[in-house]
């Protein structure tokens, strides 16, 4: 199964993308996770990355895209699949891995939405209180993902491959409603 989970930050994505993926057995791809180990280990990528981070704007796409095609061409996502998560963030980003899943013969099954209010969202990064969960930043990163990644939702829905959960619920009740989501057929994905 290839999944891919979009949201703003604070929809929960990390959260339930690491939940599916142990679920169904596949590898859990988080752009922000490789990101903050590359920041960990002061890598050449690290060094360069953690200046964008820290103000919560996009890591420039010279640096991610390259990052995401040495991810996707790993062993272990031929098996059983993967899920994206932090990735696609802007239409750039969208229309490249749409040319790299068609060269390695991988499409996606699904492209999900969690849908969640920016109240909520607010509430939830300033109480998980990572490194650059501070105010500025949240506001920051809220008018990078309106301006830069909302248009990434369109991109799908216009190829008709969009489909939508609810994710202002309690976690277990958004993991269900994913699950189920992800039983349905792709083919019929976004009708
Ligand atoms: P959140 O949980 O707020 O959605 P992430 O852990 O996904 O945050 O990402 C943290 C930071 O890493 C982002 O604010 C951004 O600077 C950088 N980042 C992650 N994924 C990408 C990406 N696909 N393109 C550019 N920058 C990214």
């Amino acid at each position: 199964m290839r999944v891919i989970l979009l949201g703003p930050p604070g929809a929960g994505k990390g959260t339930q993308a690491a939940t599916l993926a142990e679920k169904e057995n596949i590898p859990h791809i988080s752009t922000g996770d490789i990101l903050r180990q590359h920041v960990a280990e002061a890598t050449s990528l690290g060094q360069q990355a953690k200046s964008y981070m820290e103000a919560g704007d996009l890591v420039p796409d010279d640096l991610i895209l390259a990052m995401i095609r040495d991810r996707l061409t790993q062993e272990d996502t031929k098996q059983r699949g993967w899920i994206l998560d932090g990735f696609p963030r802007n239409v750039d980003q969208a229309s490249f891995l749409e040319q790299l899943l068609w060269e390695i013969e991988q499409p996606f099954d699904y492209a999900v939405n969690l849908e969640v209010p920016d109240e909520t969202l607010v509430t939830r990064l300033l109480q998980r209180g990572r490194d650059d969960d501070t105010e500025t930043t949240i506001r920051r990163r809220l008018q990078v993902y309106r301006e830069q990644t909302a248009p990434v939702i369109d991109f799908y829905r216009q190829r008709d491959r969009l489909q939508s959960v609810n994710g202002d619920r309690s976690m277990a009740e958004v993991t269900a409603a994913l699950q189920g989501t992800l039983q349905e057929n792709p083919s019929t994905a976004g009708k």
